[in-house]
């Protein structure tokens, strides 16, 4: 018996479904989810005698138990890892399509994890009847040599996996129904009943599954549906519509309609508009800690977050003291972890040095101290010190690359070798979990702040060494595959984030929320990539392709998101809907089509002109505690004290306790790159490439030959060893550009630097100073740091700072000079430091004068900064008549002799690294 139990949106189907478990009269009950959480909340409202008789199940973890249990020999489950090179090794044996697809199992390797994904899909589906050897033009080489080999390269692939009787998770839906169909009786099942849930997209292959079950139990297949037809013009419940239609193709159904006569209520809907991520999340904490302190009921509020990386910055800035339980059925993608970052850095490093660009363990000073930078994640105090050092040794030598000796700094050294020397799993293994070892064993008065990076630690050693264990120990590999390895398991991993029981506000991803309804109901980043997801080009196959074989394309896709969404806000009596407008990091910001639908929808239904949509201001500079300072815990002054270091302090001076005393990473920059101008950092870098010292600009610089410079780049010139080249960040920008952007690029560049010209040789000044020094490290007592560039002009020095962000803050030329007179008189306190801020903005330009009169004596000092990111190539220039040492002084001593920490938060504060977990905004 099969029957469609189709539950109206304002009914609350956890209730129907325990309901359903209490009045079956069965000796079992087997409960199957798509999803896990609606289990928790069954489970909850039944009684233990219910729950003694009913087996829960994901959908996926049935079907794997059933084969295992059923099989006359079972399978082997293949991990992610086994069937990347399993389908590596496949893609061997046909070595014409192998040198397509690069010829080298680093090139090889990313092309395994989508036909992985493919062929479990053509399994699940089980289409591979429908496959052919696509001739497709249109598609780029490698996926060509795929589509053309595409039926015998899965015929191949279905041999060998049953010669290995090996299995993945597509291919146990088929192997479940080929048990279903070979065997006559399963006694297990007798006088049982299925009840399967929130399944709404179904494929042939489960279809035909239900229908076998259906046929030795009573099956209860129960979904969400709109019953009182709520004058949706959006198509929102065709999902559902879809479903019966697949359904009553294979099986003959009894449809009960679960509903009541009482007239259905629109949920009211509050639209809000923000400009960024960081005030979007700042506003959701507000209203909660405002409005929603008394929540206690699972069904009663709700987050869902369409992006997870959302989870991250929502609970840092909710108060400690908010006081409902949360309980959180989400993760964090690793890959945004600090842990992440550190060892993709050094994965590159190691790569970079065995590629013989740098020689061995000749290391360009600016990726060693990304690294050193991450050394508070290290507890190992010897690793730790090593890295110290080497910061300090950078400083002190004052080069471009530095040479790491093997006497000097053994425990950096060896494990810079370990990696590079890697050349077989058990390597990689076996470094990453020594790697891991000097981490995770904090102190307990440190592991508080540090909680969400040993958690990631732990689930990292869990889940990818776990992983690799399942490969053999000496299949060999190098350390370029070893990276690979490393980005293409962490992608799939998860942070998960342990809740409390189930009470309280419920945070959640959308799919995680299907079955489940809430009163109030909170869904931020509604924009077009996150909700729908982006209209993602597959690089493998094209959609054509898809549907020709008969895969589900993106429009289904398209219509089970929308069923999701729609359901979730119908079905709730309060939602707030959070979005972005705006520029982002890369792109616009464009508000969700489900918003607009909304809104039309509102408009039309109220037939009122335009909706409220809110818009709040962020108020990151409203402290939310009284007490702006805290007794300082430790020593808080430095051995030196850089530019940057000594202008953190004046802006901020918890901000500089945290980076610099703490060293706590600027760990997850949620609008990365948000003030960053890359084009101003390759203008900044090419300018450092081709001016040369001891002659005038306009003899060493042209337009021409910096952009032969970049061409190079572009063209991946190994003889070339510009800044740009050993900064990844620029190098992949420039080399991930198509034709078409890489020419519009080039047209910028030329428009900057002819700016940068016309600007340079305007200034009477500039046209004609000699270049003395160009990235030149200094060191006058306990100020250190790298000047940009220092010119003469007869007896005056210029001192540049080439300047690639917007938020230049130059000081005024009149306080300084009020201020260099005025300083002795300042005292150690928080009035005296803020009112120095006020004033002066930044300390920079001024630590530049200080560090370069100490080299360099002139009778007259000019701070200058070269604003690339600003279009017309402006400067701006800045002369010291007076003494300034006294400043700079004064905030060195500030931060030795203070006892207090004093937070400075302003409207900056929504730019600062640090807060998401700053206490005092
Ligand atoms: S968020 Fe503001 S107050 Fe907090 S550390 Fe950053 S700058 Fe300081």
């Amino acid at each position: 018996m099969f029957e469609l139990h189709l539950v109206d949106i304002d009914y609350d189907l956890i209730d129907h479904l325990s309901s359903m478990i209490k009045d079956i009269k069965k000796d079992k009950i087997i409960f199957i989810s798509a999803n896990r959480r609606p289990i928790r909340f069954v489970e909850q409202k039944i009684d233990s005698h219910h729950i003694l008789k009913t087996d829960f199940y994901i959908l996926d973890e049935f079907v794997k138990d059933f084969v295992q249990y059923f099989s006359d020999n079972p399978p082997t489950i293949q991990s992610p890892i086994e069937r990347y090179f399993f389908i590596h090794d496949l893609l061997k044996e046909n070595l014409e399509l192998y040198n397509k697809l690069g010829g080298s199992i680093q090139k090889v390797f990313p092309w395994c994890k989508r036909i992985s994904s493919l062929f479990d899909e053509i399994d699940k589906h089980r289409v591979e009847n429908r496959l052919q050897n696509f001739q497709y033009t249109e598609l780029v080489e490698p996926s060509r040599g795929i589509v053309e080999n595409l039926k015998n390269l899965y015929r191949r692939y279905k041999e060998r996996m049953e010669e290995k009787n090996l299995t993945y998770t597509g291919d146990l839906y088929a192997q479940m129904l080929n048990i279903l169909n070979s065997k006559k009786t399963f006694p297990d099942y007798e006088n049982t009943a299925f009840i399967l849930t929130n399944l709404v997209y179904i494929s042939v292959t489960e279809v035909e599954i239900l229908k076998k079950l259906s046929e030795l139990s009573d099956l209860h297949f129960v979904v969400y549906d709109d019953l009182k037809n709520r004058g949706d013009m959006f198509e929102s419940f065709t999902a559902v519509e879809n479903l019966k239609k697949r359904l009553q193709k294979t099986l003959s159904m009894k449809i009960n309609e679960v509903l009541d006569s009482k007239t259905f209520k629109k949920p009211e809907i509050n639209f809000y508009s923000f400009n960024d991520t960081i005030s979007e999340m700042d506003h959701l904490a507000n209203i909660l800690y405002d409005g929603y302190q008394n929540v206690e009921a699972p069904n009663d509020t709700a987050v869902i977050l369409p992006d997870e990386t959302s989870l991250y910055p929502l609970l840092i800035n909710l108060p400690l003291d908010y006081k409902p339980n949360i309980n959180i059925t989400m993760g964090y993608p690793f890959i945004k972890t600090t842990l992440y970052i550190l060892l993709s850095n050094l994965f590159e490093l190691c790569i970079d040095i065995k590629k013989g660009l740098y020689d061995t363990l000749k290391i360009p000073a600016e990726k060693l101290i990304t690294i050193c930078d991450y050394s508070s994640i290290f507890y190992d105090q010897d690793l730790k010190k090593n890295l110290k050092d080497i910061k300090s040794h950078i400083y002190s030598v004052q080069r471009s690359i530095i040479e790491i000796e093997k006497e000097r700094f053994t425990h950096f050294y060896n494990l810079i070798m370990n990696f590079i020397e890697i050349s077989t799993i058990h390597d990689l293994s076996s470094n990453l979990e020594y790697l891991t070892s000097l981490m995770h064993r904090y102190p307990p008065e440190k592991l508080k702040e540090q909680i969400f990076t040993v958690n990631a630690i732990n689930i990292f050693v869990e889940k990818f060494l776990e992983t690799l264990k399942k490969l053999p120990n000496d299949k060999e590999i190098n350390v370029e595959l070893s990276y690979i390895i490393f980005k293409e398991i962490s992608k799939d991993i998860l942070i998960p984030f342990e809740g409390s029981p189930l009470r309280g506000l419920q945070i959640m991803g959308i799919l995680e929320a299907r079955g489940l309804k809430f009163k109030h109901l909170f869904i931020p980043d509604m924009n077009e990539g996150v909700i729908p997801s982006v209209d993602k080009v597959d690089p493998l196959i094209p959609e054509s392709i898809k549907r020709i074989i008969g895969l589900p394309s993106y429009e289904e896709k398209e219509i089970l998101m929308r069923y999701n969404f729609f359901r979730l806000v119908y079905s709730a009596k309060k939602v707030y809907l959070f979005f972005k407008t705006g520029m982002g990091d890369n792109s616009k910001f464009i508000r969700s089509r489900y918003v607009d639908q909304l809104i039309l929808k509102e408009e039309l239904d109220d037939n009122q002109e335009f909706v409220n949509i809110y818009k709040p201001q962020s108020n990151f500079f409203t402290p939310k505690h009284e007490t702006l300072s805290f007794p300082k815990p430790c020593d808080i002054s430095l051995k030196s004290y850089s530019p940057t270091a000594l202008d953190c302090y004046l802006s901020c001076p918890y901000k500089y306790y945290l980076r610099y005393i703490k060293q706590i990473p600027p760990s997850i920059n949620i609008d990365s790159d948000f003030k960053a101008d890359k084009v101003g950092s390759i203008v900044h870098a090419i300018l450092e490439e081709t001016i040369e010292v001891d002659k005038p600009v306009k003899d060493s610089f042209s337009v021409e030959n910096a952009l032969t410079v970049i061409d190079r780049v572009r063209e991946q010139d190994s003889h070339l060893t510009t800044k740009i080249n050993n900064d990844d960040n620029l190098k992949n920008y420039i080399l991930d550009m198509s034709e078409l952007e890489y020419e519009m690029f080039k047209k910028i560049l030329e428009y900057r630097f002819n700016n940068f010209l016309r600007t340079h040789f305007n200034d009477e000044n500039l046209k004609n100073s000699i270049v003395m020094a160009k990235e030149k490290m200094i060191k006058k007592g306990k100020l250190e740091g790298v000047v940009d560039r220092i010119d003469r002009l007869g007896d005056k020095l210029l001192i540049i700072d080439y300047k690639t962000g917007n938020s230049l803050k130059p000081p005024s030329k009149r306080k300084v000079n009020q201020l260099s007179d005025k300083i002795g008189d300042f005292g150690i306190n928080r009035e005296d430091l803020l009112s120095l801020k006020e004033d002066l903005k930044s300390v920079q330009l001024l630590t530049y004068i200080v560090l370069a009169s100490s080299k360099y004596k002139a009778d007259e000092y000019e701070g200058i900064y070269y604003l690339f990111s600003k279009n017309n190539g402006n400067i701006v220039k800045f002369k010291v008549e007076n003494e300034v040492e006294n400043i700079i002084a004064y905030i060195i001593n500030h931060i030795e002799k203070t006892d207090q920490i004093y937070p400075l938060p302003d409207k900056d504060c929504v730019y600062c690294e640090y807060n998401k977990m700053c206490r005092f905004v």
